[in-house]
């Protein structure tokens, strides 16, 4: 046997073994998945946004008038228009001096903590944090302080051992996978009085808490405080690319040093054009922000009547715990036969034993498909065992 084939029988035998399904069309609030139409509770297209029509007609004008592609890094020949002109908008956006594009969430963070701390320093990471973060820390040659979840005290004894060489406290604003929110006040505070920075990814945060969709740090009224403000474009504004706010000269900074910055073509002009045209509807229409966590209620709320604790969430990522690899997958092919498609979440991406379905609410779910997809998980989950006591009225 090759080692290939080794290393993927190894990963069936431990039930982390993943593959790719295929979707029919947009990602809507219901999907055709093998030919099945199934509830879609697992995209972060989560304002509806990515099949929304005024934001899929400014994709395709910008394609054909600025081409498909951007030929090049900004800084060889791909800097365009529409990439300024979204910068400029993303940085009043969020109440930053400058904002600067990247490929890709991933790309962003880990060029980013990459290019703002090095060798000799000490990074500070929460253990829940996205893996973009994980390998920006690793990327960084600085030491990583990894502290327990939100635990403000863990994170100040690690800043006290570090002294002089504390660096960058960086966190999720809202989980990706839980769907709870940073202590950001607190974490500021510690960073400041330790002589660091503090960055924050706004992942799951951007379009989907704060006023008018504009974030956790926005919420917290840190806007222009925190340090570094990261986010993507990919998933509540409906296209891809993403990117970072700060001041004026660490952006100019992130230009000269930031390797996945310098080293990868620009997003495409229609990305970014879309991004503009997605951030005009939540201007005009911030009850979006409003309906998804209203909606992000009614799943917490119908999954609870089923039996199922929702965690600690308190945003529109809602996870189902369940514990084992095989379980989870086993309850995620049990409700997708009952018509809802919420994806089983395994490690890497959450620590081992912590398995979990991730739902995800939209602002274009109707109540009726909520409380539906709830039910479906609950009878789902009482058939596999894995919930015994009959569900609560609803
Ligand atoms: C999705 C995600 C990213 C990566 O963003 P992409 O634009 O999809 O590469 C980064 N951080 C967090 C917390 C995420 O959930």
């Amino acid at each position: 046997m090759s080692d290939v084939a080794e290393r993927l029988g190894e990963l069936r035998e431990r039930g982390l073994y993943r593959r790719l399904r295929l979707i029919e069309g947009p990602q809507g609030p219901t999907v055709t998945l093998d030919g099945r139409q199934v509830l879609l509770l697992c995209s972060n297209n989560y304002l509806g946004l990515a099949d929304r029509a005024a934001v899929r007609e400014a994709a395709a004008e910008a394609a054909l008038r600025w081409g498909a592609g951007a030929g090049a890094s900004r800084l060889i020949s791909g800097n365009m228009e529409p990439h300024l002109q979204l910068e400029r908008r993303l940085a009043a956006f969020k109440g930053y001096e400058r904002a600067l594009l990247f490929g890709s969430g991933y790309l962003a963070n880990s060029g980013v903590i990459a290019a703002l701390a090095g060798r000799g320093e000490v990074v500070f990471s929460d253990e829940l944090n996205h893996a973009s973060i994980v390998d920006g820390c690793r990327l960084s040659r600085a030491e990583t302080f990894v502290y327990r979840h939100a635990d403000v005290e863990h994170l100040a004894w690690g800043l006290r051992q570090a002294g002089e060489r504390a660096s960058l406290v960086v966190t999720d604003g809202v989980f990706s996978m839980d769907g709870d929110l940073a202590p950001l006040p607190q974490l500021l505070d510690l960073a400041r009085r330790h002589g660091a920075r503090l960055m924050v990814d706004e992942a799951h945060a951007t379009g989907a808490v704060g006023p008018g969709g504009r974030g956790s740090v926005s919420a917290a009224g840190l806007s222009g405080e925190v340090d570094v403000v990261v986010g993507t474009l990919g998933k509540a504004l409906g296209s891809y690319g993403a990117y970072v706010c700060a001041e004026a000269e660490l952006v100019e900074l992130l230009v000269n040093r930031a390797r996945s910055f310098i080293f990868s073509t620009a997003p495409p002009p229609s990305a970014a054009a879309a991004a503009m045209a997605a951030l005009d509807v939540l201007e005009a229409e911030p009850e979006l922000v409003e309906r998804l966590q209203a909606n992000a209620g009614i799943l917490r709320r119908s999954l609870a009547a089923e039996g199922l604790a929702p965690g600690t969430s308190a945003t529109q990522v809602v996870p189902v715990h369940v514990g084992e690899a095989e379980a989870t997958m086993a309850l995620c092919e049990l409700a997708l036969e009952k018509g809802v498609f919420a994806q089983g979440i395994r490690p890497p991406t959450v620590p081992e034993g912590s398995c979990r379905l991730r739902l995800t609410a939209m602002a274009t779910h109707r109540r009726e498909d909520l409380v539906a997809a709830a039910h479906m998980i609950g009878v789902a989950a009482r058939e596999a065992g894995l919930v015994e006591a009959q569900p609560l009225a609803a």
